[in-house]
């Protein structure tokens, strides 16, 4: 409605004026208020108390220099950052980013949505984000220890088990969750459950590193059995082949798909073959151990093409998942999913659809999924990787994974609790972004902050 309409322009003018050049913030920003205005004009009380207008600011933000020497023994100077969102339900929670591109607006909205997702978990976890624009590609084991040592050294004066729990993200894996922690460690004399991601022989979960892809899979099945479907017998385009992308792989494989693409920032592969487990095999030793390209698959495989500098969303296939990164799926790239006959959309990665592309989704009645419910498996297993650091248990496999299912099955019902629409279509962002507002405005107005 109109008052609706008004409140979200306002909103946003405003927010934009706090918050000048932050693009992918304000974009995470105003998918949240689109949801909740309808909520927040028929509430004089959260719109008294400014809920919205608190959740939207940082709790606090540190920035700080990060000096490291590379093999040639030369200074090179990175910019670190740690946003504390949100700690109304829980300790800040969120992953850390290595990447070129990293600054405050990325750092900002992947805090923001982190603390909608954390909420939906159901698990104690607040909302938080951090990372570096120190670029990992190219560089040395050496060199990659040295940064991170040199991070950690700032950061840890920042977080603690009950205080902020870092984990990973783009750009960091076991490998540099390694090399913080054992920083961490060094520094502060304790071995606790401040960092998650860990190794599986040192406090690491079981599970952790499949959880994001198997929990969006899980979330996926939750959605086509909505319309009496399933993975069985479906063709599945990817896009990534990090650690997110390579277990939706799996999983989906696993579930009776044939996923026929993956990408890197270089452009993608098609395998019309389908991605058999063998040759996922090879894509996790290219990719983990010899940290190469995607393009080297069509290399190996004649089966597959490689598409230089292109995404994979011309290729047809009833079910995408983008897994890579934020913004990465267009309105030209949706319509083009649309028009080859693509029923459902999960999002592995963090906002990788923009508003264009999701209007075009609902448009069309597709099931679609934003990241924050669809990918939450992963934090979510990152709060069972601190309770199990909390209670010195390690659960087995079986466990984990029969709490990620009902994890991923509950945020799917309260997406469907607070987005079905009167024509029956689940929105699910309406679904998400309200099932995630609810108790962190709750407990920010119980608590007075
Ligand atoms: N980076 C992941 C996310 O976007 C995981 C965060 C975590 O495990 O803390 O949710």
């Amino acid at each position: 409605n109109e008052q609706a309409r008004q409140y979200v322009e306002d909103f946003m003018a405003r927010l934009i004026a706090r918050n000048p050049g932050e693009p992918e913030f304000h974009q995470a920003v105003r998918e949240v208020a689109e949801s909740l205005a309808p909520h927040i004009v028929a509430s004089p009380i959260l719109q008294k108390m400014k809920v919205l207008e608190r959740i939207a600011e940082p709790e606090r933000v540190i920035i700080f220099r990060v000096p490291w020497l590379n093999d040639k023994g030369e200074i090179e100077i990175n910019r670190g950052y740690r946003i504390q969102m949100n700690s109304a339900i829980g300790p800040y929670k969120g992953g850390i980013r290595f990447h070129p591109s990293v600054n405050l607006s990325i750092l900002k909205f992947l805090a923001f949505e982190q603390t909608f997702k954390n909420s939906l978990t159901t698990l104690p976890m607040g909302g938080g984000k951090g990372g570096s624009d120190f670029n990992p590609k190219g560089k040395s084991d050496n060199e990659v220890m040295r940064f991170c040592q040199s991070f950690m050294t700032e950061l840890q004066r920042h977080i603690g088990q009950d205080t902020d729990v870092p984990a990973g993200d783009i750009g960091v894996g076991g490998r540099e969750i390694g090399f913080m922690f054992g920083q961490y460690k060094r520094l502060r004399d304790e071995f606790t459950g401040t960092l998650t991601g860990k190794g599986r022989d040192w406090g690491g979960s079981p599970l952790r590193p499949e959880a994001t892809g198997y929990g969006t899979c899980y979330f996926a099945q939750e959605m086509l059995a909505t319309r009496n479907d399933s993975f069985e017998g479906k063709t599945v385009c990817i896009s990534g082949s990090g650690n997110v992308a390579q277990y939706a792989c799996q999983k989906a494989t696993e579930l009776g798909a044939k996923v026929v693409t993956l990408s890197d920032s270089s452009g993608y592969i098609h395998d019309p073959e389908g991605i058999s487990p063998e040759k996922l095999e090879y894509v996790m030793e290219l990719k983990n151990i010899f940290r190469g390209r995607i393009k080297e698959y069509a290399e190996k495989y004649p089966s597959a093409t490689y598409y230089p500098g292109e995404r994979p969303w011309g290729v047809k296939c009833d079910i995408a998942m983008p897994c890579a990164t934020q913004n990465e799926l267009n309105g030209d790239e949706a319509q083009a999913l649309v028009d080859n006959g693509c029923i459902c959309v999960a999002e592995g990665a963090n906002m990788p659809s923009t508003p264009e592309a999701i209007r075009i989704f609902q448009q069309h009645k597709l099931l679609y999924a934003p990241g924050k419910a669809a990918n939450a498996g992963g934090v979510a297993t990152s709060g069972l990787e601190m309770t199990q650091n909390s209670i010195r248990l390690t659960w087995s496999p079986e466990e984990v994974d029969a709490k990620l299912k009902s994890i991923m099955q509950n945020i799917h019902s309260v997406c469907v609790h607070y987005g079905t629409q009167p024509d029956g279509y689940i929105n699910y962002v309406v679904g998400a972004n309200i099932g995630g507002f609810m108790k962190v405005a709750n407990a920010m107005l119980a608590q007075g902050c």
